[in-house]
């Protein structure tokens, strides 16, 4: 059980042999989510850097992902969910965080829900008025094809693709906030594309527009949906219009009015996010699907912060900026970096 509040937290005991600094947790944490550095990657430069011994971090990997959950997971509630109860509220539910399993009880579920109250301020919201909607893993997006009912493609051996742990992001295109976040159990389809534009609808007052490279193939279940009879604009963005026919409902090149809604509208920064995000994959594969999704939610609201902030460097991998910083602070991080740049 628990027995430290977020600030105070300065040693993270997976065991009674094995401990963990708070830096060291934080500035790992903080490579993982700037550099997309898998687990492995770190193990690798530890191992040839510090641990000669072979047997000094055989469980390394294990606990070391433990413990970054652990401390994930405090800050996540004392910080920012339960920060709105009384202290002592607050702390009776901190201290009652089994550190065993951090994401019993449905933890991953209270965040989601509270994250999509949280994840944009009233104001921003109320100033959105178009977004754009993607998931990781890309089923086919032409509306020439059928949509197929298992994104799992055969592989040249013939075995399908295993299932992966995905996430479905709605991007408002202009500030490149995340609005909105879904998890993704099956490849991408319309009851999930409509669950997401219904949220986002929920949430911004003045959304008129939706871009979407699947939205013709989803178009007629999202216009079944009440929620999105404001919506004026089912677009398909023009770079994909291009694969998309002279019957594409949705397509700019073919239709005037979707044109000109979407003349002032760049939806580069939304396609730089979505793609940063999908740089994790293979980090968040090794994980749980209920770690991978906490994970997902906490990465997304990191980006808000540093949108607000105006910095984009950590949407590209090789950008300077945040871990440049890190790097100043900590001589050992081109080291680490490197091996990880060249791993990926
Ligand atoms: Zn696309
Ligand atoms: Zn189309």
């Amino acid at each position: 059980i628990n027995s430290s509040r977020a600030s105070d937290l300065e040693y993270v005991f997976v065991n009674p042999k094995t401990v963990f600094t708070r830096s060291f947790l934080d500035y790992h944490g903080m490579l993982q989510f700037r550099g997309h550095i898998s687990v492995h990657a770190i193990n690798f430069a530890q191992k040839e850097v510090m641990w000669k011994d072979d047997n000094e971090h055989a469980r390394w990997q294990l606990e070391y992902s433990i413990a970054q959950l652990d401390l994930n997971v405090l800050q996540v509630s004392d910080i920012m969910m339960w920060c709105d109860f009384s202290d002592k509220d607050t702390e009776n539910r901190c201290m009652s965080i089994c550190l065993e399993k951090p994401l019993a009880d449905d933890f991953v579920q209270e965040y989601h829900k509270w994250f999509q109250f949280n994840v944009i301020t009233a104001k921003e919201a109320k100033s959105m008025y178009e977004i754009v909607i993607d998931g990781h893993e890309k089923v086919s997006s032409r509306c020439s094809t059928a949509t197929p009912a298992h994104g799992g493609r055969p592989r040249k051996d013939g075995t399908v693709k295993k299932r992966t742990n995905g996430w479905f992001l709605a991007v408002h295109p202009e500030s490149g906030l995340i609005v909105g976040v879904q998890e993704m159990i099956h490849p991408e389809n319309n009851d999930l594309a409509v669950g997401m534009l219904q949220d986002a609808a929920e949430l911004l007052p003045a959304l008129d527009c939706i871009i979407y490279d699947r939205m013709c193939c989803a178009l007629q279940a999202v216009r079944k949906s009440d929620m999105l009879q404001d919506v004026k604009y089912f677009c398909v963005d023009k770079f994909h219009a291009h694969g998309h026919g002279t019957n594409c409902p949705c397509s700019p090149l073919v239709h005037k009015k979707l044109d000109k809604r979407l003349r002032d509208v760049n939806t580069s920064v939304a396609e730089q996010t979505f793609a940063s995000f999908r740089n994790y994959a293979r980090t968040f594969n090794a994980m749980s699907p209920q770690t991978s999704f906490f994970y997902v939610l906490l990465y997304v609201q990191k980006h808000n912060e540093l949108i607000r902030k105006n910095s984009v460097s950590h949407l590209s991998p090789f950008g300077s900026g945040m871990l440049a910083e890190a790097s100043s602070l900590h001589g050992d991080a081109s080291s680490v970096l490197e091996v990880g740049s060249s791993m990926r």
